[in-house]
């Protein structure tokens, strides 16, 4: 698992047919206070706790899933994860945290094509993704998880209740599937998605500084350019309403 700087692990997803979400682990290991981003794709917690516990962190020490969002492709390994690290809470953005509480499954899957897909490729059950939420985050607070503190930013539009975690002191972002390396952008038809929110999410993002951009899926980049974000809203703004 790289580390990316301290406090800052990376587990790469493994893409099948459908795409498996990065999946991040913050906070400084000696803090035994750390924090799991986006578990991944069905069937893709195994390797992931294998690596952790290769970087010789005990699985206990992971007090907390932080969701980016609850699409299938970050939130489908959540119950794997929970059965290995049953203590761990969980924490999701509000918007999304009722439709998990209430068993709405309509973002996860985003679209019923792809229900029935995942029902048939990976025999998902009406209701497997119905979670108590431990903490619902709302955009704005700061989070002190692993005496790191992280920024918590509401940016929908990807999905209603997307946020970036920002770590302002070595200018690092994890955007979900806001925005990606190489100008791209997540896609904004799905079920809760909205391009103009997206227009406003890359805007408010735009606003950061970053140097190292840690998202969902695809490369991650470590030397950002200082107008990158912005450049990537503006090449965008025609197709997002
Ligand atoms: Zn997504
Ligand atoms: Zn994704």
């Amino acid at each position: 698992m790289p580390k990316i700087v301290d406090g800052v692990y990376f587990i790469p997803g493994q893409d099948e047919m459908i795409p498996d979400s990065h999946t991040y682990v913050l906070g400084n290991l000696a803090s035994k206070d750390l924090s799991l981003i986006d578990p991944g794709l069905n069937g893709k917690a195994k390797y992931k706790m294998e690596s952790i516990k290769k970087m010789g962190i005990e699985l206990k020490d992971i007090r907390r899933v932080i969701m980016t969002h609850t699409h299938f492709d970050h939130i489908g390994s959540l119950s794997e994860i929970r059965e290995k690290i049953p203590e761990a809470e969980l924490w999701i953005h509000i918007l999304e945290a009722a439709p998990i509480e209430s068993g709405d499954e309509r973002t996860v899957y985003g679209m019923e094509m792809f229900q029935q897909m995942c029902q048939m490729q990976y025999g998902m059950k009406p209701g497997a993704f119905t979670f108590r939420v431990d903490r619902k985050l709302e955009g704005g607070e700061t989070i002190e998880i692993g005496g790191m503190n992280w920024e918590v930013i509401h940016i929908p539009g990807h999905s209603m209740g997307s946020i970036a975690l920002y770590y302002k002191p070595k200018k690092i972002l994890i955007p979900g599937d806001v925005v990606y390396a190489d100008y791209a952008i997540g896609r904004f038809d799905l079920h809760g998605a909205d391009g103009r929110e997206l227009k406003k999410s890359l805007l408010r993002l735009a606003e950061l500084e970053v140097e190292i951009l840690l998202p969902g899926h695809n490369r991650i980049v470590t030397k950002v350019s200082s107008d990158y974000i912005l450049q990537t809203a503006r090449q965008w703004e025609p197709y997002l309403g």
